[in-house]
């Protein structure tokens, strides 16, 4: 064992406060990582106040994390000492079940080890993330990150990057797809980017207006206010694909309603509370309602390296740890540009 710094949340209700934690010795498979940024995800923020419940306290969350391999177990082969490595969502999986065999270890059927709030495949150890100095991982898990782009802004993409590829993929966007954005934060600005390189035409669809120039810096065609009642009625049978990264209770229907005949919106976003979704919505227009969740380890190397092929990164705001809770405020308010990420050299 290894005391290493990190910073916890001890409660629903507590700000996240510094917390010794104690990381297992890299075992023959494992590789040790010294983390140098961690993106914030609004799941840490789910999690860290038990919206969805099930949070086990203390809980360090963080999923986006990029840093330099700092010792190997003797039986690694991938990697070796200060090579540049990403975690993302999981960091196990039962590796026999079906969806593992095809490379889908997140809806492992054993259930897949997530980076924190969850159990080993032991089902007895706690996990922990990556707003911490280090993370033992085991090799499987671990992605290859190119040092071509700036370190801070491909941590996001281990989940953002990730969550919004995948889908994207899976639906084969492409070049003359009409596709929307709903809700620009984390998740959705890496959906516009990653979408627009695929030759989608990319429409966002936000609640503030201050974000419609962003939206087009970020490759965007056009900006749509979700506010203005008018406004959604006129973009009915608009898209043939909806990307919704909405993390708060809103209404479906009223977006369903804007796809084309055939249309698919997926759900990326997970409220903490569940919504009624009229038949007469799909129905009408034989339209699809689906979810996805993040991706497999495959798919995210893969990602990790379209990315770096196509200088696709996030549009990050450094903070340093201190700066978390404040963080989480302004993300709830929507005041994200549009991921936080933090430097991890603030820890010590
Ligand atoms: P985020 O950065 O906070 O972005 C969410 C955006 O949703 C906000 O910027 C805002 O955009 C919009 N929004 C927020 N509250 C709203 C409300 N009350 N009504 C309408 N729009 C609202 O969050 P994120 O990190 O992108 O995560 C988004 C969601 O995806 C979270 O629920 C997260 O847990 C989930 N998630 C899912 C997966 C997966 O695998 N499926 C992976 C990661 C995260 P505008 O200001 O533009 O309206
Ligand atoms: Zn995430």
């Amino acid at each position: 064992m290894k005391a290493v710094h990190s910073y916890a949340a001890q409660a629903a209700d507590q700000p996240l406060a510094p917390y010794s934690l104690d990381r297992r010795e890299p075992g023959s498979n494992d590789v040790e990582i010294k983390i140098l940024y961690c993106g914030v995800c609004h799941s840490d923020i789910h999690t860290a106040r038990n919206e969805w419940g099930g949070t086990m306290y203390p809980v360090v969350p963080g999923h986006e994390i990029v840093g330099k391999v700092s010792r190997v177990g003797d039986q690694v082969t991938q990697f070796k000492v200060g090579d540049t490595v990403g975690v993302g969502c999981f960091v196990d999986s039962c590796g026999h079940c079906q969806n593992c065999d095809e490379d889908n270890e997140q809806y492992c059927e054993n259930g897949n080890s997530q980076t924190y709030n969850s159990l080993l495949q032991d089902k007895k150890t706690i996990t922990y993330g990556g707003y911490s100095s280090h993370i033992v991982v085991t090799e499987k898990f671990v992605l290859r990150v190119s040092d071509k782009l700036p370190l801070e802004k491909v941590a996001p993409l281990l989940c953002a990057g990730i969550t919004t590829y995948s889908p994207l993929k899976h639906w084969n966007v492409k070049k003359g797809d009409k596709l929307a954005v709903v809700g620009l934060g984390g998740l959705g600005h890496m959906a516009v980017k990653i979408a627009a390189s695929m030759g989608a035409e990319v429409t966002v669809l936000s609640r503030s207006k201050g974000k419609e120039k962003d939206a087009q810096q970020l490759g965007a065609h056009h900006f749509e206010l979700t506010t203005d009642p008018e406004n959604m009625k006129k973009l009915a049978n608009s898209f043939n694909f909806i990307i919704d990264t909405v993390s708060a209770e809103h209404d479906y229907n009223e977006y369903l309603s804007l796809l084309k005949t055939n249309g698919v919106m997926v759900l990326l976003g997970v409220p903490p509370t569940p919504a009624d979704v009229h038949a007469f919505n799909l129905i009408g227009g034989r339209r699809s309602l689906v979810g996805s969740l993040v991706g497999g380890i495959r798919e995210t190397q893969e990602m990790l390296d379209y990315c770096a092929e196509h200088q696709i990164t996030s549009d990050v705001e450094m903070i340093s740890i201190d700066q978390i809770n404040e963080a989480y405020e302004r993300t709830l308010k929507g005041d994200v540009h549009y991921r936080f990420v933090i430097d991890m050299a603030s820890l010590n």
